[in-house]
């Protein structure tokens, strides 16, 4: 990533569709080189912003900066983007390698040159045998790898991906993830990628907004995003919505609804103020009550064992808190042994975690992640785990 002018700058960018505020007021920068992802759930704004950068709708406020210019009023062909759509939109009567050729013959680039490029981009994308091929002739995976090479070919400052990856099913989509990556780091140019799967957010990208009603609720990497976030909305989107109700009681401290009273980093509230304090499910411990194992000292909230699945590669218990707080627990399957004594549902429990794995987050201004997105994300969770 270089240090100098942003690759691309929305400034105050909002969209409306009529009454409908798409886009509000979003203020972005993306570095040089960044592979930069617009996460939310489905209608938060993500393609509308996406489209806007293309240039294929426009703001009714604000700016869009690449490079440093102005491209208000610019179209798509004469801004130095790309865009790769999920549907591969590739032209079925021509060949691969006249399919990833197409924009440079109409720029009317040399033809030797034409064909030194396609045959490099075919070869980065893995298709430098299928270069003869009609699309049809292809797999979805294959296809996909296509409308990139015929992206890249045409050497933008910004590729624009709009869940590229999401009609592929779930093991070929987790190679390409990969290989996305690794190909955005051969070609170091910046990487705008639109998803709502959280998963592919965090290995992909150098940075994630999250997105929740048109606006932007945290912009931070992977580790940050997950660890750390800011609101509500943002761990409950990111990962399981492991969410305890609290109040700030004073500074550094929180009163958890359901008992303790915690030291906690609680910048920006003041005290009074309501909060939630997250923890994540693999940082939870659990032990049953009255069983020998017992975490001292550390913080501590009693409930009962609601369910326990086998995911494979871990087991997932949800805890009962009261007043309709659910924990997920996730404990690794890595002992037999342990995995037989694990509470079963019913059983009374202790949840206890490292003071430093408990993270205060603000209530979100934004809708909170509903109940269908949330079994969504449970669902992807055990697909991905098995
Ligand atoms: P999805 O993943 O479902 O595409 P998204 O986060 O990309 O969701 P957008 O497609 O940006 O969301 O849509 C944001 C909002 O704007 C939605 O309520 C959508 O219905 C609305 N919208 C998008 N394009 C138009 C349009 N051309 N005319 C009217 N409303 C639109």
């Amino acid at each position: 990533m270089s240090s100098g002018i942003p690759s691309v700058e929305l400034r105050n960018v909002s969209k409306s569709f009529g009454e409908l505020l798409a886009v509000d007021e979003l203020d972005l920068d993306l570095a040089s080189g960044e592979f930069f992802t617009l996460l939310g759930p489905s209608g938060c704004g993500k393609t509308t912003t996406l489209r806007m950068i293309a240039g294929f709708e426009q703001p009714s406020e604000g700016e869009i900066l690449i490079e440093g210019t102005d491209v208000a009023g610019l179209p798509p062909h004469k801004r130095p983007t790309n865009t790769v759509f999920q549907s591969y939109a590739l032209f079925p009567h021509l060949s691969v390698e006249d399919n990833v050729a197409f924009g440079l013959k109409r720029k009317r680039v040399p033809k030797e040159e034409i064909r030194k490029r396609v045959a490099a981009e075919l070869e980065r994308v893995g298709l430098a045998a299928e270069a003869r091929r009609r699309p049809a002739q292809l797999s979805g995976g294959m296809q996909q790898r296509v409308a990139l090479a015929r992206a890249l070919v045409n050497l933008p400052k910004v590729l624009l991906l709009d869940e590229p990856l999401g009609a592929l099913d779930l093991k070929l989509r987790k190679g390409l993830q990969v290989e996305l990556k690794r190909i955005q780091r051969e070609v170091g140019i910046t990487f705008v990628y639109v998803t709502h799967d959280q998963e592919e957010a965090l290995t992909m990208s150098d940075r994630i907004a999250v997105m929740n009603g048109g606006r932007v609720e945290q912009v931070a990497g992977p580790e940050e995003v997950y660890e750390r976030p800011a609101t509500t909305f943002v761990a409950g989107f990111i990962g399981v919505s492991n969410l305890m109700p609290a109040a700030v009681t004073g500074t550094g401290e929180v009163r958890l609804d359901q008992g303790p009273v915690l030291t906690a980093t609680t910048d920006g509230l003041s005290p009074g103020a309501r909060c939630h304090a997250v923890v994540r499910p693999e940082k939870l411990r659990v032990d049953a009550v009255g069983s020998e194992a017992r975490a001292n000292g550390l913080p501590q909230v009693g409930g009962v064992v609601e369910s326990s699945v086998y995911l494979g590669t871990a087991t997932q218990l949800v805890v009962d808190l009261g007043e309709a707080v659910r924990m997920t627990v996730l404990v690794p399957n890595s002992s037999e042994a342990e995995r037989r004594e694990l509470p079963g549902a019913g059983v009374r429990v202790t949840l206890s975690w490292e003071p430093e794995h408990m993270h205060v987050v603000r209530e979100s201004p934004g809708a909170e992640p509903t109940p269908d997105n949330e079994a969504e994300r449970g669902e992807q969770h055990a697909r991905a785990s098995t």
